[in-house]
């Protein structure tokens, strides 16, 4: 069956790259089914008003609960895993992406304003797995750019959607690491040369060569997934490296 993803929103055109591209291609091909749904649908007043002002005070708006509810029954089946982007959740990452491509798809809870009420999260859980995940340390003005992000990389993972398998196996953070510079002709341009190794034909000499740069490069960049990696993941010379 495809894999099926489906969107409630406030602002469904902004959902549209998910019709282009790699994931148009795989809707076509039938691999994904994707809905996206406009909350106020499930509004009762001529406004189609989602919006209140917070309990407590404080500045901004936040999104009313019962929209929610109603479009969550309609378009979540049971037991589906549901995603609630917030600047406040945990953080989303490609393991994550790795074990969701592993469920049989998602459902999206575009919040815009300061969010929406904490109780639908809450309420929401009895129904399945509830992931409240953030793809940075900024604040975006809604849920939707965050949507096709970690819609792109979920789907990405999932079989036949990209052609080499390869190329995901090998991505920066399948290893816990970051992946190392690239290059394609000409060997020689502007000025600036191909590392030699790339082009010795050597593959134990280039497999040597990569595994350094990308040490290298996560090292320099991102200490953090250095210091995070398992016991033993590094061998003896690359720790003296
Ligand atoms: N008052 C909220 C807070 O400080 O946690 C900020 C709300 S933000 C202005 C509006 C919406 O944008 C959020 O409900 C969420 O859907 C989305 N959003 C903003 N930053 C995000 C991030 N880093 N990751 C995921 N979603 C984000």
């Amino acid at each position: 069956a495809a894999y099926d993803i489906q969107v409630v929103t406030i602002f469904p055109e902004y959902l549209a790259p998910l019709r282009q591209s790699l994931l148009g291609k795989a809707a076509e091909r039938g691999l994904v089914s994707i809905g996206v749904h406009d909350l106020r649908q499930w509004t009762d007043d001529v406004h189609r008003t989602v919006d209140d002002s917070p309990y407590g005070g404080g500045p901004g708006m936040v999104m009313k609960p019962e929209p929610w509810a109603q479009a969550l029954e309609a378009v979540r089946p049971p037991g589906r895993r549901l995603v609630v982007p917030t600047p406040a959740g945990r953080p989303f990452t490609q393991r994550m992406a790795a074990e969701w491509a592993a469920e049989p798809g998602l459902v999206f809870a575009c919040g815009r304003y300061e969010g929406i009420d904490q109780r639908v999260a809450d309420w929401a859980a009895d129904a399945g797995p509830v992931s409240e995940v953030s793809i940075g340390d900024y604040v975006l003005a809604g849920g939707e750019s965050a949507v096709l992000v970690m819609v792109e990389a979920v789907t990405r993972l999932l079989p036949g959607v990209v052609g080499n398998r390869e190329s995901v196996e090998f991505d920066s953070h399948a290893d816990g690491l970051l992946e190392g510079p690239s290059y394609t002709r000409p060997a020689s341009w502007r000025g600036h040369e191909v590392p030699p190794v790339l082009l010795s034909g050597d593959h134990a000499a280039i497999e040597r060569w990569r595994r350094a740069e990308s040490l290298r490069r996560t090292a320099e960049r991102r200490p953090d997934l250095l210091a995070a990696l398992p016991e033993g993941a590094l061998d003896d010379a690359e720790v003296a490296a």
